[in-house]
């Protein structure tokens, strides 16, 4: 029997949008995974700031936009956790659960900030990366090859369609569809009193507008 596939999504999901559910969609077929947990941080440790909503009814949207989802699930492990939410500490968590083969899956502006990540270092020593392409950050190949040797380690070599190492896991990019959408954009237009139908699931709209996040 093939190890389980386990694709762990992490973010701060303020709010979960179409364009994380599409690009997820298109990585869970190329990479034929199992399953992937989307993860919110309780407490981002990136991305302080007065518009973050609740960290429990991030959570809530995150479950509800993937409830017709095959093979999504929303996970709470970061909300259990005190402190600061550091994804080292979710990937030990979760791949100490289950033995299986498991992928970490970050847009590629996350990416060329994972040098400033807690530990970083160890992430590529027990994860699998996917880099997913996004709107204003597709990656040329010389520049991902310059950030992995520089902030990484310059034994990573490009096979084909990944970034092999003798010793840390594979980096994949991914040339997911582009969709330009950022939460940034969707809170900026719930204010604005501008309409979101177009950027998230209905269901999230209806909870947003009945919780009066954003606004
Ligand atoms: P914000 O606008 O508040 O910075 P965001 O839209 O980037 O938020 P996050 O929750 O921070 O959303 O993103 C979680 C993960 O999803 C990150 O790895 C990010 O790069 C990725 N991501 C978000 N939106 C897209 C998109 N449209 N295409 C590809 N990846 C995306």
């Amino acid at each position: 029997m093939r190890p389980m596939r386990t694709g762990l999504f992490g973010g701060t999901f303020n709010p979960i949008h179409n364009g994380h559910i599409e690009t997820i969609r298109f990585v869970i077929n190329a990479f034929n995974l199992d399953r992937v947990l989307f993860i919110p941080s309780a407490q981002p440790p990136h991305k302080p700031g007065a518009m973050l909503a609740p960290a429990q009814d991030r959570f809530d949207l995150v479950q509800l936009a993937l409830e017709n989802e095959p093979r999504c699930s929303a996970s709470d492990i970061e909300l259990k956790r005190l402190g600061p939410s550091f994804t080292i500490d979710t990937i030990r968590h979760v791949i100490e659960e289950e033995h299986g083969l498991y992928y970490l899956i970050v847009g590629s502006d996350a990416f060329f900030d994972m040098g400033s990540w807690k530990d970083y270092q160890s992430i590529f020593r027990l994860i699998h990366i996917i880099v997913m392409q996004r709107m204003d950050f597709t990656p040329p190949m010389n520049k991902v090859t310059e950030f992995i040797h520089q902030t990484i380690s310059s034994h990573y070599t490009l096979k084909n369609d990944h970034f092999e190492h003798p010793e840390m896991k594979s980096i994949y990019v991914c040339n997911t569809p582009k969709i330009a959408i950022s939460s940034t954009q969707i809170r900026d237009r719930l204010m604005n009193k501008d309409p979101v139908a177009p950027y998230v699931p209905k269901a999230c709209k209806d909870l947003i507008q009945r919780k009066g996040l954003y606004q």
